[in-house]
């Protein structure tokens, strides 16, 4: 059984007796179901629902997502039925296994079945958060394990892993799995841009090392000097995410300064803004690039404060945070199964209220095509997905119009802007978009902004390129207008 003890050792949430012999018969149930089964690797395939639970026991998770991991695909693969997984263990694990099993219908062929795919994701999260979490788990298996499929296949999987996977994981605040993600398919997805992308990372790395590590040792010094509890200590940017930014840049790794970054965890909030002053009383910040994701955390409830300073060593980007903040920047949502250290007490508890919320969610979802709007999860809060035609997804702020996707899209597809269907149906161009919304927009020739769609644009890109528009073609009173506005 040094399978089972692996998962429990590698589990951060307290294991019952019980617990230890459920997740016991539930690793005999899948062997024993999956029997016949191989890997592509040539192992019994348990392996694989094994590795699946050992995923999830590193999230953080609990008992029952242990159980839905090492069960996962019984349903799909073998001949055991619901009402078996029902009797032995229980209402709940069931309820995982067949939300896992529905995922996995999803096939990503192109963008136009992600509109699909992305709406069972959403149904999934809104159902239960850990159905979304076993099935990014088993993702990230088949994704390290992706040299042994047909090549023919692997690009397409990788390429869904990416937009699907990897950026569910990304909003739900899981730095570390979508890191994971995305170096794990950014070979197979674009194999050009990750072999000129791991070619700058090895030139790059060491240099990028050696002015971290004297920068962390002065920063270590002077946090000392001042009696302030810190750990310090630096991290390397993941391969695809430094593509990323090239790519912003236009592959000039000049102005990629966090290649490698110092972390600086502390104890509580105040000590971050104390931190942060004293490595400002040791070097100059670059100016622009002070950003306090504490005070206005990311939408993904990722909090830090950032700060690149000029260095006797080189330019280093420095991220200061909590140990908690840490938590949640690399766990997300999964942080909040992991049991956590109170002040006072020093005991520890756990809190997934949000588990409760949506479990109150749950209930009120009757119809499953309004299941959207009562999302109210606050990851998603103030921001809605609206999709294209052709399934990409399109992130927009709450109460935003056709206007704004329009220009989301492409600028010339924001002046031509003429008409606007909405879920298949003409809507005014100022109609508010709802979470889920297919929109599409109708250009013409002969279309251009008006100064009208000032009063219901809200994104700041459109909003800027309509008063640019008008500013350069408008009419006298027009452009009046616009200047007194
Ligand atoms: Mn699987």
């Amino acid at each position: 059984m040094d399978a089972v003890q692996n998962i429990i050792s590698l589990m951060e949430v307290p294991v019952t007796e019980k617990d230890r012999e459920l997740i016991e018969q539930a690793y005999l149930f899948a062997a024993q179901a999956h029997k016949e089964q191989k890997r592509r690797t040539g192992e019994p395939y348990v392996s694989h629902v094994v590795a699946v639970a050992e995923n999830c026991a590193k999230l953080g998770m609990d008992t029952e997502t242990i159980l839905g991991a090492l069960l996962h695909d019984v349903l799909e693969d073998t001949s055991t039925t619901p009402e078996e997984i029902k009797t032995i263990f229980g209402e709940n694990v069931l309820f995982l296994v067949e939300g896992v099993t529905k995922l996995g219908h999803v096939k990503y062929r192109g963008r136009v079945r992600h509109v699909e795919s992305m709406r069972k994701f959403f149904v999934a999260i809104a159902e239960d958060i850990r159905v979304l979490i076993i099935k990014l788990a088993d993702r990230l298996h088949n994704i390290e394990t992706l040299q042994f499929v047909p090549e023919e296949k692997q690009k397409r999987i990788a390429l869904e892993t990416i937009e699907v996977h990897a950026s569910l994981a990304g909003r739900l605040g899981m730095g570390k799995l979508k890191g994971l993600l995305e170096d794990h398919a950014f070979k197979y997805a674009y194999p050009k841009e990750h072999e000129k992308t791991v070619n700058i990372f090895t030139e790059r790395v060491p240099r990028a090392q050696e002015a971290a590590q004297n920068a962390e040792n002065k920063i270590v010094k002077t946090l000392t000097d001042f009696k302030l509890e810190s750990q310090v200590d630096s991290r390397v940017k993941h391969t695809y995410s430094l593509y990323r930014k090239l790519l912003k840049h236009e592959w000039d790794v000049e102005k990629v300064y966090d290649i490698v970054a110092l972390r600086v965890l502390v104890t509580n909030l105040p000590d971050c803004y104390q931190a942060l002053g004293l490595i400002h009383m040791l070097w100059k910040p670059i100016p622009g690039r002070i950003k306090d994701y504490i005070a206005l955390p990311k939408h993904n409830g990722y909090q830090s404060l950032h700060t690149t300073v000029i260095t006797e060593f080189g330019i280093v980007e420095i991220q200061i945070r909590t140990h908690e903040m840490h938590e949640i920047a690399e766990m997300g949502i999964a942080s909040h199964f992991i049991y956590k250290e109170t002040a006072t007490s020093g005991k520890r508890v756990t809190k997934p209220n949000w588990l409760d919320q949506l479990k109150e969610l749950h209930g009120v979802i009757k119809n499953p095509s309004k299941f959207l709007e009562h999302l109210h999860l606050d990851l998603f809060r103030d921001r809605i997905f609206v999709f294209t035609p052709k399934g990409d997804v399109i992130d927009l702020p709450e109460g935003a119009c056709p206007i704004d996707f329009a220009y989301l899209i492409h600028s010339s597809i924001g002046q031509q802007t003429h008409a606007a269907k909405v879920n298949g149906k003409m809507v005014a161009l100022n109609t508010k978009l709802k979470n889920g919304d297919i929109v599409e927009i109708i250009t013409s020739k002969n279309a251009k902004p008006s100064s009208k769609w000032l009063d219901f644009a809200k994104t700041t890109a459109a909003r800027k390129k309509i008063r640019t528009y008008i500013t350069e073609h408008g009419g006298f009173i027009e452009r009046f207008f616009t200047r007194n506005q």
